[in-house]
Protein backbone atom coordinates (compact mmCIF):
# COMPACT_ATOMS: atom_id res chain seq x y z
CA UNK A 1 0.00 0.00 0.00
CA UNK A 2 1.35 3.21 -0.91
CA UNK A 3 1.22 5.77 1.96
CA UNK A 4 3.77 7.94 0.80
CA UNK A 5 4.06 11.32 -1.34
CA UNK A 6 4.82 10.38 -4.99
CA UNK A 7 7.28 13.17 -6.58
CA UNK A 8 6.13 13.72 -9.97
CA UNK A 9 9.38 13.90 -11.47
CA UNK A 10 7.67 14.37 -14.94
CA UNK A 11 5.74 17.72 -13.92
CA UNK A 12 8.98 19.08 -11.98
CA UNK A 13 10.82 18.81 -15.00
CA UNK A 14 7.84 20.45 -17.29
CA UNK A 15 7.96 23.54 -14.94
CA UNK A 16 11.84 23.72 -15.28
CA UNK A 17 11.60 23.57 -18.79
CA UNK A 18 8.73 26.62 -19.35
CA UNK A 19 11.68 28.53 -16.89
CA UNK A 20 14.59 27.73 -18.81
CA UNK A 21 12.21 28.08 -22.04
CA UNK A 22 11.47 31.84 -20.61
CA UNK A 23 15.23 32.26 -19.99
CA UNK A 24 16.32 31.25 -23.42
CA UNK A 25 13.66 33.69 -25.04
CA UNK A 26 14.75 36.49 -22.84
CA UNK A 27 18.61 35.96 -23.86
CA UNK A 28 17.27 35.52 -27.78
CA UNK A 29 15.13 39.31 -27.18
CA UNK A 30 17.79 40.98 -25.16
CA UNK A 31 20.81 40.19 -25.71
CA UNK A 32 20.49 38.53 -29.56
CA UNK A 33 21.72 35.11 -28.68
CA UNK A 34 20.23 31.52 -28.66
CA UNK A 35 21.51 29.02 -25.89
CA UNK A 36 23.72 26.91 -28.01
CA UNK A 37 23.85 23.33 -27.34
CA UNK A 38 25.97 20.46 -29.46
CA UNK A 39 25.52 17.05 -28.75
CA UNK A 40 27.95 14.59 -30.19
CA UNK A 41 27.36 10.94 -30.54
CA UNK A 42 29.78 8.23 -31.50
CA UNK A 43 28.34 4.98 -32.72
CA UNK A 44 24.62 2.98 -32.66
CA UNK A 45 24.18 2.06 -29.28
CA UNK A 46 20.08 2.36 -28.89
CA UNK A 47 19.65 3.30 -25.75
CA UNK A 48 22.33 6.80 -26.17
CA UNK A 49 20.50 6.78 -29.22
CA UNK A 50 17.36 7.85 -27.89
CA UNK A 51 18.61 9.52 -25.10
CA UNK A 52 20.64 12.09 -27.95
CA UNK A 53 17.05 12.56 -29.42
CA UNK A 54 15.28 13.45 -26.26
CA UNK A 55 17.90 15.80 -26.01
CA UNK A 56 18.00 17.25 -29.27
CA UNK A 57 13.98 17.38 -28.77
CA UNK A 58 13.97 19.32 -25.61
CA UNK A 59 16.63 21.50 -26.47
CA UNK A 60 14.45 23.10 -29.78
CA UNK A 61 11.65 23.05 -27.57
CA UNK A 62 13.22 25.31 -25.05
CA UNK A 63 14.48 27.54 -28.28
CA UNK A 64 18.27 26.76 -28.14
CA UNK A 65 20.05 26.51 -30.97
CA UNK A 66 20.48 23.17 -31.25
CA UNK A 67 23.68 20.78 -33.12
CA UNK A 68 23.80 17.04 -33.27
CA UNK A 69 26.92 15.39 -34.59
CA UNK A 70 26.69 12.17 -35.06
CA UNK A 71 30.19 10.05 -36.06
CA UNK A 72 30.26 5.94 -36.91
CA UNK A 73 31.66 3.85 -34.63
CA UNK A 74 35.15 3.33 -36.30
CA UNK A 75 35.58 7.40 -35.40
CA UNK A 76 38.71 7.94 -34.53
CA UNK A 77 39.83 9.38 -31.33
CA UNK A 78 41.62 12.37 -33.04
CA UNK A 79 38.38 13.12 -35.40
CA UNK A 80 37.17 13.87 -32.45
CA UNK A 81 38.95 15.45 -30.18
CA UNK A 82 39.12 17.87 -33.34
CA UNK A 83 35.36 18.46 -33.11
CA UNK A 84 35.05 18.84 -29.65
CA UNK A 85 38.25 21.58 -30.70
CA UNK A 86 35.82 23.12 -32.94
CA UNK A 87 33.15 23.75 -31.19
CA UNK A 88 35.23 24.95 -27.81
CA UNK A 89 35.92 27.66 -30.47
CA UNK A 90 32.21 27.91 -31.66
CA UNK A 91 30.89 31.02 -30.53
CA UNK A 92 27.37 29.99 -31.58
CA UNK A 93 27.92 26.92 -29.38
CA UNK A 94 27.31 27.40 -25.72
CA UNK A 95 27.27 23.58 -24.14
CA UNK A 96 28.72 20.69 -25.42
CA UNK A 97 27.49 17.05 -24.81
CA UNK A 98 29.46 13.84 -25.86
CA UNK A 99 27.16 11.24 -25.18
CA UNK A 100 29.13 8.49 -23.16
CA UNK A 101 29.49 5.31 -23.19
CA UNK A 102 31.96 5.66 -26.29
CA UNK A 103 33.55 3.35 -28.23
CA UNK A 104 36.40 1.27 -26.21
CA UNK A 105 39.16 2.52 -28.92
CA UNK A 106 38.62 6.17 -27.83
CA UNK A 107 39.76 7.79 -24.17
CA UNK A 108 36.96 8.65 -22.92
CA UNK A 109 38.93 11.16 -19.76
CA UNK A 110 40.94 12.57 -22.58
CA UNK A 111 37.83 13.73 -24.78
CA UNK A 112 35.42 14.94 -21.53
CA UNK A 113 38.88 16.84 -20.48
CA UNK A 114 39.40 18.87 -23.56
CA UNK A 115 36.16 20.18 -23.43
CA UNK A 116 35.94 23.84 -22.12
CA UNK A 117 34.80 23.76 -18.62
CA UNK A 118 32.93 26.75 -18.89
CA UNK A 119 30.95 24.75 -22.15
CA UNK A 120 30.64 21.77 -20.07
CA UNK A 121 27.17 21.19 -19.65
CA UNK A 122 27.31 17.59 -18.31
CA UNK A 123 29.67 19.02 -15.61
CA UNK A 124 32.47 15.97 -16.07
CA UNK A 125 35.71 18.27 -16.61
CA UNK A 126 37.77 18.10 -13.55
CA UNK A 127 37.36 21.53 -13.01
CA UNK A 128 33.70 21.55 -12.42
CA UNK A 129 33.97 18.48 -10.48
CA UNK A 130 37.13 20.18 -8.56
CA UNK A 131 34.16 23.40 -8.38
CA UNK A 132 31.38 21.67 -7.30
CA UNK A 133 33.88 19.40 -4.38
CA UNK A 134 35.25 22.73 -3.10
CA UNK A 135 31.76 24.19 -2.48
CA UNK A 136 32.00 26.61 -5.08
CA UNK A 137 28.59 25.20 -6.49
CA UNK A 138 27.24 28.43 -7.90
CA UNK A 139 30.83 29.25 -10.45
CA UNK A 140 30.31 25.52 -11.61
CA UNK A 141 28.49 23.44 -14.03
CA UNK A 142 26.80 21.12 -11.80
CA UNK A 143 25.95 16.74 -13.14
CA UNK A 144 22.12 16.86 -14.19
CA UNK A 145 21.20 13.69 -12.68
CA UNK A 146 22.21 14.86 -9.10
CA UNK A 147 21.42 18.10 -9.85
CA UNK A 148 17.89 17.16 -10.11
CA UNK A 149 17.65 15.01 -7.92
CA UNK A 150 18.45 17.57 -5.82
CA UNK A 151 15.00 19.86 -6.77
CA UNK A 152 13.33 16.75 -6.63
CA UNK A 153 14.45 16.55 -2.33
CA UNK A 154 13.85 20.05 -1.96
CA UNK A 155 10.32 19.89 -3.84
CA UNK A 156 9.40 17.12 -1.06
CA UNK A 157 11.13 18.62 1.83
CA UNK A 158 11.47 22.26 1.50
CA UNK A 159 14.85 24.39 0.78
CA UNK A 160 16.44 23.58 4.57
CA UNK A 161 17.86 20.56 4.21
CA UNK A 162 20.48 21.22 7.32
CA UNK A 163 21.02 18.45 9.72
CA UNK A 164 19.38 15.89 7.55
CA UNK A 165 21.09 12.81 7.55
CA UNK A 166 21.65 11.95 3.72
CA UNK A 167 22.78 8.56 2.42
CA UNK A 168 23.82 7.86 -1.43
CA UNK A 169 24.02 4.26 -2.27
CA UNK A 170 26.38 4.59 -5.25
CA UNK A 171 29.71 6.17 -5.69
CA UNK A 172 30.31 6.69 -9.47
CA UNK A 173 31.23 9.98 -10.73
CA UNK A 174 28.79 10.90 -12.71
CA UNK A 175 26.00 10.61 -9.55
CA UNK A 176 27.00 8.71 -6.11
CA UNK A 177 30.10 11.58 -5.79
CA UNK A 178 28.80 14.53 -6.95
CA UNK A 179 25.06 13.75 -5.24
CA UNK A 180 27.18 13.44 -1.93
CA UNK A 181 28.79 16.70 -2.49
CA UNK A 182 25.72 18.41 -3.24
CA UNK A 183 24.08 17.14 -0.11
CA UNK A 184 26.93 18.14 1.88
CA UNK A 185 26.45 21.74 0.47
CA UNK A 186 23.22 22.04 1.88
CA UNK A 187 24.36 20.76 5.04
CA UNK A 188 23.20 16.76 5.33
CA UNK A 189 25.69 14.72 7.56
CA UNK A 190 26.13 12.68 4.55
CA UNK A 191 27.13 8.53 4.20
CA UNK A 192 28.30 7.01 0.74
CA UNK A 193 27.65 3.66 0.40
CA UNK A 194 29.02 1.48 -2.07
CA UNK A 195 30.02 -2.52 -2.50
CA UNK A 196 32.04 -3.21 0.27
CA UNK A 197 29.79 -1.52 2.69
CA UNK A 198 29.15 -3.41 5.64
CA UNK A 199 25.74 -3.99 7.13
CA UNK A 200 24.01 -1.70 4.40
CA UNK A 201 20.01 -2.33 4.94
CA UNK A 202 21.49 -0.62 8.44
CA UNK A 203 22.88 2.02 7.26
CA UNK A 204 20.29 3.31 4.99
CA UNK A 205 17.91 2.43 7.96
CA UNK A 206 19.49 5.69 9.32
CA UNK A 207 18.96 8.41 6.65
CA UNK A 208 16.18 11.27 6.34
CA UNK A 209 17.40 10.96 2.64
CA UNK A 210 17.95 8.18 0.49
CA UNK A 211 19.70 8.35 -3.03
CA UNK A 212 19.90 4.98 -4.79
CA UNK A 213 21.94 4.87 -7.78
CA UNK A 214 23.45 1.37 -7.81
CA UNK A 215 21.97 0.03 -11.43
CA UNK A 216 20.44 -3.12 -9.43
CA UNK A 217 16.82 -4.06 -9.78
CA UNK A 218 14.77 -3.14 -6.62
CA UNK A 219 18.23 -4.10 -4.63
CA UNK A 220 16.91 -1.38 -1.67
CA UNK A 221 13.93 -3.16 0.28
CA UNK A 222 11.16 -1.22 2.20
CA UNK A 223 12.41 -2.67 5.49
CA UNK A 224 15.51 -0.56 4.73
CA UNK A 225 13.75 2.70 4.77
CA UNK A 226 13.43 4.72 8.49
CA UNK A 227 9.59 5.58 8.20
CA UNK A 228 9.00 8.97 6.62
CA UNK A 229 11.92 9.37 4.62
CA UNK A 230 12.81 10.85 1.01
CA UNK A 231 13.25 8.13 -0.97
CA UNK A 232 15.02 9.24 -4.31
CA UNK A 233 15.52 6.15 -6.88
CA UNK A 234 17.82 6.76 -9.80
CA UNK A 235 18.14 3.24 -11.22
CA UNK A 236 16.91 2.85 -14.91
CA UNK A 237 16.93 -0.99 -15.12
CA UNK A 238 15.18 -2.87 -17.67
CA UNK A 239 13.69 -6.38 -16.31
CA UNK A 240 12.17 -8.98 -18.16
CA UNK A 241 8.70 -9.74 -18.12
CA UNK A 242 7.81 -12.74 -19.93
CA UNK A 243 4.10 -13.27 -17.97
CA UNK A 244 3.91 -10.15 -20.37
CA UNK A 245 4.58 -11.90 -23.22
CA UNK A 246 8.13 -13.31 -24.52
CA UNK A 247 10.80 -10.25 -25.44
CA UNK A 248 8.82 -8.11 -23.10
CA UNK A 249 10.05 -6.23 -20.40
CA UNK A 250 9.60 -2.97 -17.55
CA UNK A 251 11.58 -0.37 -16.77
CA UNK A 252 12.40 -0.30 -12.51
CA UNK A 253 14.42 1.48 -10.25
CA UNK A 254 17.51 0.36 -7.75
CA UNK A 255 14.13 0.62 -5.21
CA UNK A 256 11.36 -1.57 -4.57
CA UNK A 257 9.14 0.66 -5.22
CA UNK A 258 5.70 -0.55 -3.39
CA UNK A 259 7.53 -2.03 -0.60
CA UNK A 260 9.58 1.40 -0.42
CA UNK A 261 6.49 3.67 -0.58
CA UNK A 262 5.05 2.04 2.86
CA UNK A 263 7.40 3.56 4.70
CA UNK A 264 8.65 6.60 2.75
CA UNK A 265 7.18 9.82 3.05
CA UNK A 266 7.74 10.35 -0.22
CA UNK A 267 9.31 8.60 -3.07
CA UNK A 268 9.95 9.07 -6.81
CA UNK A 269 8.70 6.79 -9.12
CA UNK A 270 10.53 4.85 -12.26
CA UNK A 271 9.63 6.00 -15.00
CA UNK A 272 8.85 9.51 -14.03
CA UNK A 273 10.89 10.60 -11.53
CA UNK A 274 14.53 11.42 -12.00
CA UNK A 275 14.72 10.32 -15.40
CA UNK A 276 12.88 13.32 -16.91
CA UNK A 277 14.94 15.98 -14.59
CA UNK A 278 18.33 14.77 -16.18
CA UNK A 279 17.30 16.19 -19.09
CA UNK A 280 15.56 19.43 -17.87
CA UNK A 281 19.00 20.25 -15.74
CA UNK A 282 21.07 19.82 -19.15
CA UNK A 283 18.97 22.98 -20.56
CA UNK A 284 19.30 25.11 -17.34
CA UNK A 285 23.06 24.36 -17.56
CA UNK A 286 23.28 25.46 -21.23
CA UNK A 287 21.40 28.82 -20.51
CA UNK A 288 23.50 29.03 -17.40
CA UNK A 289 26.66 28.72 -19.65
CA UNK A 290 25.31 30.87 -21.93
CA UNK A 291 24.61 33.46 -19.97
CA UNK A 292 28.31 32.93 -18.24
CA UNK A 293 30.12 33.33 -21.45
CA UNK A 294 27.83 36.35 -22.60
CA UNK A 295 28.94 38.10 -19.31
CA UNK A 296 25.37 37.94 -17.44
CA UNK A 297 24.60 38.35 -14.42
CA UNK A 298 23.83 34.26 -12.73
CA UNK A 299 20.09 34.11 -13.19
CA UNK A 300 18.18 32.80 -9.95
CA UNK A 301 19.13 29.37 -9.40
CA UNK A 302 17.16 26.43 -10.58
CA UNK A 303 18.02 24.55 -7.02
P1 LIG B 1 27.80 2.77 -11.78
O1 LIG B 1 27.71 1.35 -12.23
O2 LIG B 1 28.85 3.66 -12.33
O3 LIG B 1 27.91 2.79 -10.19
C1 LIG B 1 27.15 1.96 -9.39
C2 LIG B 1 27.52 2.14 -7.94
O4 LIG B 1 26.73 1.25 -7.17
C3 LIG B 1 28.99 1.81 -7.65
O5 LIG B 1 29.54 2.79 -6.82
C4 LIG B 1 28.91 0.47 -6.95
O6 LIG B 1 29.88 0.28 -5.93
C5 LIG B 1 27.55 0.54 -6.28
N1 LIG B 1 27.03 -0.81 -6.05
C6 LIG B 1 26.96 -1.83 -6.94
N2 LIG B 1 26.45 -2.91 -6.34
C7 LIG B 1 26.21 -2.59 -5.06
C8 LIG B 1 25.70 -3.29 -3.95
N3 LIG B 1 25.33 -4.57 -4.02
N4 LIG B 1 25.59 -2.63 -2.77
C9 LIG B 1 25.96 -1.34 -2.67
N5 LIG B 1 26.45 -0.61 -3.70
C10 LIG B 1 26.57 -1.24 -4.88
O7 LIG B 1 26.34 3.37 -12.05
P2 LIG B 1 25.84 4.89 -12.25
O8 LIG B 1 26.10 5.69 -11.04
O9 LIG B 1 26.27 5.41 -13.56
O10 LIG B 1 24.26 4.62 -12.37
C11 LIG B 1 23.52 4.06 -11.31
C12 LIG B 1 22.10 3.81 -11.76
O11 LIG B 1 21.52 5.05 -12.14
C13 LIG B 1 21.96 2.93 -13.01
O12 LIG B 1 20.75 2.18 -12.88
C14 LIG B 1 21.81 3.91 -14.15
O13 LIG B 1 21.08 3.38 -15.23
C15 LIG B 1 21.03 4.99 -13.47
N6 LIG B 1 21.22 6.32 -14.06
C16 LIG B 1 20.10 7.06 -14.27
C17 LIG B 1 20.18 8.31 -14.78
C18 LIG B 1 18.91 9.09 -14.93
O14 LIG B 1 18.87 10.01 -15.72
N7 LIG B 1 17.87 8.79 -14.15
C19 LIG B 1 21.45 8.91 -15.20
C20 LIG B 1 22.61 8.10 -14.83
C21 LIG B 1 22.47 6.85 -14.31
P3 LIG B 1 31.48 0.13 -6.24
O15 LIG B 1 31.94 1.51 -6.55
O16 LIG B 1 32.00 -0.39 -4.97
O17 LIG B 1 31.59 -0.81 -7.39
Amino acid sequence: MTTAQVIDGKAVAESVREEITRRSKDLLDNHGTRPGLAVVIVGEDPASQVYVRNKQKTAEACGFHSVKHALAAETSESDLLALVQSLNEDKAIHGILVQLPLPGHIDESKVLNLIKPEKDVDGFHPINVGLLTAGERSSALVPCTPAGSLVLIKRALGTDLSGKTAVVVGRSNIVGKPMASLLLQESCTVTIAHSRTKDLPDVVRAADIVVAAVGRPEMVRGDWIKPGATVIDVGINRVPTPEKGEGKSRLVGDVAYEEAAAHAGAITPVPGGVGPMTIAMLMANTVTAARRQLGLPEAEPIF
